[in-house]
């Protein structure tokens, strides 16, 4: 099997990668919704892929990897890499998680860090009113991610939050000490959040980047009472494109509360100081940023040698990459928590796939299921109405 065409169009906000071979077989895989950005640096790769043998694709990935980098630069690989593994599945006619070594459990567990509702402020009480939403939402997540600090509005919203300059532009710039009131205000709004969740849904927190080592370990200890499933990117994460793995080591080590990073880390080689450090208890690389499905899972198994957990981030990363989440986290060691659960957005996006189940999340899980490929593909006809002006011919 040869490669034809590597295609890339912007459905909704969401980059899909299209890659076409000479048996007729097409494999899918899509990017971050916060990147429409991304279609000349998809195509930019084709020049490396068009007549490699796509079912071969750690071959294929070497060709192009190297070209890539943190996030958002990764993003392109990643999806490409998910293209070829649902080509690969197709051509043998097994689920992707197959050919990354079977399964290891029937049903992935999701969590909740994409269904959200306005918050009328930043306050305790405006917290718990949205994890009462949260709790109820028909999913059932067993779950759920909150945002605080640098991560959220509070920044802006609670006068004297921190000692620094409030910056706009590019989300999440703040950094700097916090205030006592600052750190008070974070910490009353975690336990009005605890309050609400009790013991049996789990929360996690993404809380920058942005905090110094003094505040992280501060509000780190302060809530070691409420068991949190983690705190996520303190020090660096999201756009930033380097690790400061010393630093994260020097708060975990000073603290029970699990810490968690790496949604914008590409590449096994950049998770290393993480892991053979270990400077976190958690690790969240994304699928669309890491470098693809066997990147990610290769992480998850060096992390579990080294005693640290996974659970990947995917908010932004639609229903294709819902997917490729739901294939890769069926291989993970045990170490696997959940993954971050895809919404499709437009809702149209929900019309214009088949093979995901209906509803698709039960009881916080998702019940893996065994299609050739990731599983997905695109109802032509219903989907060609979604093309922008000149790309027509993307299903052609
Ligand atoms: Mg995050």
């Amino acid at each position: 099997m040869k490669i034809t065409d590597l295609k890339c169009t912007i459905l909704g906000q969401n980059p899909v990668v299209r890659v076409t071979t000479d048996e007729g077989i097409s494999g899918y895989g899509e990017a971050e919704s916060s990147k429409p950005y991304l279609k000349s640096h998809v195509l930019f790769y084709k020049q490396y892929l068009v007549g490699e043998d796509p079912t071969n694709v750690e071959r294929v990935m070497m060709k192009i990897r190297r070209m890539g980098s943190f996030k958002p630069w990764g993003a392109s690989v990643s999806a490409i890499e998910m293209a070829l593994w649902d080509v690969a599945g197709k051509a043998a006619g097994l689920p992707v998680y197959k050919l990354l070594g079977g399964k290891v459990r029937d049903q992935v567990r999701v969590y909740n860090g994409g269904v959200r509702f306005p918050m009328a402020g930043s306050n305790p009480e405006d917290y718990a009113t949205d994890m009462e939403k949260m709790k109820a939402s028909p999913e059932g997540f067993t779950i759920i991610k909150g945002t605080i600090g640098f991560h959220s509005q509070m920044v802006s919203r609670v006068p004297d939050f921190f000692y620094g300059e409030l910056r706009g532009g590019a989300p999440h710039a703040n950094r700097g000490l916090l205030t006592e009131h600052g750190l008070k205000h974070a910490i009353a709004c975690v336990e009005a959040m605890k309050s609400v969740l009790g013991d049996t849904i789990g929360l996690a927190l993404d809380c920058g980047p942005g905090w110094m080592i003094p505040d992280a370990i501060r509000l780190a200890r302060a809530l070691e009472p409420l068991n949190l499933m983690w705190l996520e990117d303190l020090i660096t994460g999201d756009y930033m494109p380097y690790v400061l793995a010393d630093n994260y080591r020097e708060v975990t080590r000073a603290t029970s509360t699990p810490i968690h990073t790496g949604e914008q880390i590409y590449l096994r080689q950049n998770f290393r100081d993480l892991i053979e450090k270990n400077a976190v208890n958690v690790l969240g690389p994304d699928p669309a940023d890491i470098g693809g499905l066997a990147e990610l899972k290769w992480v998850a198994e060096y992390a579990d040698l080294h005693g640290l957990l996974i659970a990947p981030h995917g908010v932004f990363d639609g229903l294709i990459g819902l997917a490729a989440l739901v294939q890769v986290c069926a291989t993970m060691p045990t170490n696997y928590i959940a993954f971050e659960y895809p919404l499709g957005k437009p809702a149209w996006w929900y019309d214009i796939l088949e093979g995901l189940p209906d509803p698709i999340v039960k009881n916080g899980l998702i019940e893996v299921w065994d299609r050739p490929g990731l599983g997905v593909d695109f109802k032509v006809e219903k989907a060609r109405q979604y093309l922008s002006a000149g790309e027509e011919d993307f299903f052609d």
